[in-house]
């Protein structure tokens, strides 16, 4: 199965939605394989938006992502960095849809509450920059025969 990174980004946990948050990828199926509390080092933040340090506002990016602990998760599902991108929803959460974290959640296009990885590659190297090997499970899940078809078990599982 396909994994992601999540973080929940501090103004999420200083706003107290970090719970709903979760919720809506619970809800969706994803299954957690890993999540925790943690603060974001200068080497962390800069090696994690290493694409975007030239841009004006990066000196802003990296004092929101260090304004408080974040919470990172590694969730689990069929083509989950799409899926989770989806969920999430633009970038500009003015612009993200309703019904999207963002389009739900925030009305900032940098306080936008939550990063997920946006591509399969950039999720592999993510979750190592966030997870040790030991900190991620895997565990069987007594409804996945409910959340997939059979077909879709031959495909991702
Ligand atoms: N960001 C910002 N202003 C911009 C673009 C991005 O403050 O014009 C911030 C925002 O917090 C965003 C993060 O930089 O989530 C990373 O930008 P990216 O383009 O990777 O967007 P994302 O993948 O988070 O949708
Ligand atoms: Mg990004």
């Amino acid at each position: 199965m396909e994994r992601t990174l999540i973080l929940i980004k501090p103004n999420a946990i200083q706003r107290g939605i970090m719970g709903d948050i979760i919720t809506r990828f619970e809800r969706k199926g994803l299954k957690f394989a890993g999540i925790k509390m943690m603060f974001m080092t200068d080497t962390i933040v800069n090696e994690h938006y290493a694409h975007l340090k030239e841009r004006p506002f990066f000196p802003y990016l990296k004092a929101s992502m260090q304004a408080g602990p974040i919470i990172a998760c590694c969730v689990e599902g069929a083509e989950a960095v799409e899926t989770v991108r989806l969920l999430v929803g633009a970038t500009n959460s003015r612009k993200a849809l309703p019904g999207t974290i963002r389009g739900d959640f925030s009305m900032s296009g940098e306080q936008n509450v939550v990063h997920a990885s946006d591509s399969v590659e950039n999720a592999l190297i993510e979750i190592g920059r966030f997870f040790a090997p030991e900190e991620l499970y895997d565990y069987e899940s007594a409804v996945t025969r409910f959340e997939y078809g059979g077909e879709e078990s031959q495909k991702f599982m």
